[in-house]
């Protein structure tokens, strides 16, 4: 985890958050979540992917953002 704030592991339902995040934004640790957990339903960033995203973050394009602008590795999709 030296550039990612997640990952995760679908098969064994396991996800790992970066320990940086805890100093961040609720939203921002929310979007990690969500996101790994969207890799549940999907592996890839595909349209089931987003679905899962806009259904329970409609904002989470922004919220990445925010996420990225922080002076930290920037987010890069796990
Ligand atoms: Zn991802």
């Amino acid at each position: 985890m030296k550039t990612k704030w997640g990952s995760c592991n679908p098969a064994k339902k396991i996800i790992w958050l970066n320990s940086e995040l805890s100093k961040k934004l609720v939203s921002a640790i929310d979007y990690v979540i969500l996101h790994e957990i969207a890799h549940f339903v999907s592996p890839r960033h595909d349209e089931v992917f987003l679905k899962v995203l806009e259904t329970h973050m409609p904002t989470w394009r922004q919220v990445r953002a925010d996420l990225n602008a922080l002076p930290l590795p920037a987010w890069t999709e796990g």
